[in-house]
């Protein structure tokens, strides 16, 4: 009975997915996770871009179902088939890799050839195909030029033309086009979209560059840290992130702290704003986005503005939707041309920066009405709020060891505790110190992530232990930064953990 069940799920899987990945994790020999509980289904046809930034494990992915690399855990199948542990080479796939790999010594059709010559195809099919293949890649009259003598797209599409004229089912690109200049990349992704319609078949592909992905692909699937963060169509993954992270890679964001009233209605920045978004709860902290080309800018003096009711209509200009939107006021802290549109700054009287992006300029200095439609607010459940928590213990020197350090405490913070007692230890994101100089911290690690949040900076600090703890800062820190970290004993709060059998008792 279990087997029929198990072939009536492999049969299903068959007609729907051609790729499906389930739990793929991968581990290298210095314990590192490249890959941490990937699943991700594709179907025949479809243009999936894996995007996300360096070392993120993209193309670990795609060695993993190309089969160059074995997945630690977990299973991929092609065409509902079981190939984890296939080769390479017995698998319905070929590769396109950025450094395209090409015989500098044979011209192209020999370049193109080559893998049918190996296979001992009849001399008349090799022709055909190869014609064929250099047809679809626009390379016909280019037969017998040397491949040293190509630019670098046309050896990107020699590249391509080997690997697709053995009419591969799955067609994997890791990185085709970064060798090329912006111009020749831009035609480039015409072509590629092209090729994808022409041949039917499937194809992933992997970038870091969030532009491509939204261009090219039927679905995107970002990745960060190992993780699959969001999969969506461009659309969706540009207008509606999940995450900050999300957010804050694709494309341009202002990303604000936020609590959500009620159904509909959020507060920012000191105002309530209408919204459409629901099931957030009530007060609950949230993640409000909005899109720099979303808010609305005209000119307007802050000081008169200040006084009137925020639903005030102050009649903008006639661009400007008019309603009863919640409008606020700022001074534009700079303006840059970007060749379509200006992108200004504007800071708001009490401290939060907007970044937005505008056909009309405004010049440094205008003091200017800003306002945002309700379906451009994005509303994201809030992944970490205020506070750090760790798992301590109370140590007999009157210390309390987290984070594998030994940290000082207010006394009366232990009244009450002994050594040996599990504690959870609290501190807030704001009582994080970071120190320039690593040894003058307790403990070190270096600057992972960055948030702008309107009027401060959100960190994350990966500690040299490997531990994340959150930093809300005013000071400017770079990615990659390493910092000292200190925390101060009265920033450091502490509740006993009560034991199973304490808890027992208490019921
Ligand atoms: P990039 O865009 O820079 O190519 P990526 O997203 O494709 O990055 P991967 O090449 O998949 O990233 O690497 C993911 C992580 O796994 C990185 O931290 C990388 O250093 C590590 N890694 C990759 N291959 C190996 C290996 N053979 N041994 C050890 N670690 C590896």
């Amino acid at each position: 009975m279990r087997y029929c069940e198990k072939t009536l799920i492999g049969y299903m899987a068959k007609s729907e997915y051609i790729i499906e990945v389930n739990h793929v994790s991968k581990q290298f020999e210095d314990g590192k996770f490249a890959l941490d509980d990937v699943s991700l289904q594709v179907k025949k046809g479809e243009f999936v871009t894996i995007l996300g930034p360096s070392g993120c494990g993209k193309t670990t992915l795609l060695r993993c179902i190309a089969g160059f690399q074995v997945a630690s855990s977990g299973d991929i199948l092609l065409k509902g088939e079981d190939v984890t542990k296939t080769p390479p080479y017995k698998r319905p796939v070929n590769t396109v890799f950025q450094k395209y790999a090409l015989f500098p010594h044979l011209n192209v059709f020999n370049n193109v050839a080559f893998g049918l010559k190996l296979k001992k195809e009849d001399p008349a099919t090799i022709k055909k195909k190869v014609r064929q293949a250099l047809k679809m890649a626009n390379l016909t009259g280019y037969e017998e030029r040397k491949v040293d003598t190509l630019s670098g797209g046309q050896q990107q599409r020699v590249a391509i033309a080997r690997a697709i004229v053995n009419k591969p089912e799955v067609l994997l690109l890791d990185e085709p086009l970064s060798a090329l200049d912006l111009k020749m990349r831009h035609d480039m992704q015409i072509e590629l979209k092209e090729l994808h319609e022409k041949l039917g078949i499937t194809f992933i592909y992997v970038t870091h560059d969030q532009e491509e992905a939204l261009t090219l692909s039927d679905r995107v699937v970002v990745m960060n840290e190992g993780k699959i963060q969001q999969t969506g169509t461009p659309t969706d993954i540009y207008n509606e992130p999940q995450n900050c992270f999300v957010a804050d890679f694709i494309g341009e964001s202002n990303i604000l702290s936020g609590t959500m009233i009620r159904d509909r209605k959020v507060e920012f920045c000191g105002k309530q704003f209408d919204c459409i978004d629901e099931g957030f709860g009530e007060n609950n902290p949230v993640d409000v986005v909005i899109r720099p080309e979303d808010i609305y800018i005209w000119e307007s003096k802050v000081e008169s503005q200040k006084s009137k009711a925020d639903n005030d209509d102050v009649d903008p200009e006639d661009r400007v939707p008019k309603g009863r939107f919640t409008k606020w006021y700022g001074e534009v802290q700079s303006c840059i041309f970007k060749g379509v549109h200006y992108e200004m700054r504007v800071l708001t009287p009490d401290g939060y920066e907007f970044l937005i992006q505008d056909y009309h300029e405004f010049l440094p200095g205008t003091e200017v009405g800003m306002l945002v439609r309700p379906e451009d607010i994005q509303i994201m459940k809030k992944e970490h709020h205020v506070y750090n928590y760790f798992d301590g213990e109370v140590l007999k020197n009157g210390k309390v060891r987290f984070l594998e350090a030994e940290w000082d405490v207010e006394g009366k913070q232990l009244e009450g505790l002994e050594a040996g007692d599990k504690v959870q230890v609290r501190v807030k994101f704001r009582d994080i110190d970071l120190q320039d100089y690593e040894e003058e911290g307790t403990l070190s690690g270096e600057v992972h992530f960055i948030l702008y949040k309107g009027n401060h900076y959100h960190l994350t600090i990966r500690t040299d232990e490997g531990y994340d703890l959150y930093v809300n800062t005013t000071d400017v820190w770079d990615d990659g930064d390493r910092v000292g970290i200190v925390i101060k004993p009265k920033d450091i709060k502490i509740e006993k953990v009560q034991s199973d059998n304490e808890e027992g008792t208490k019921d």
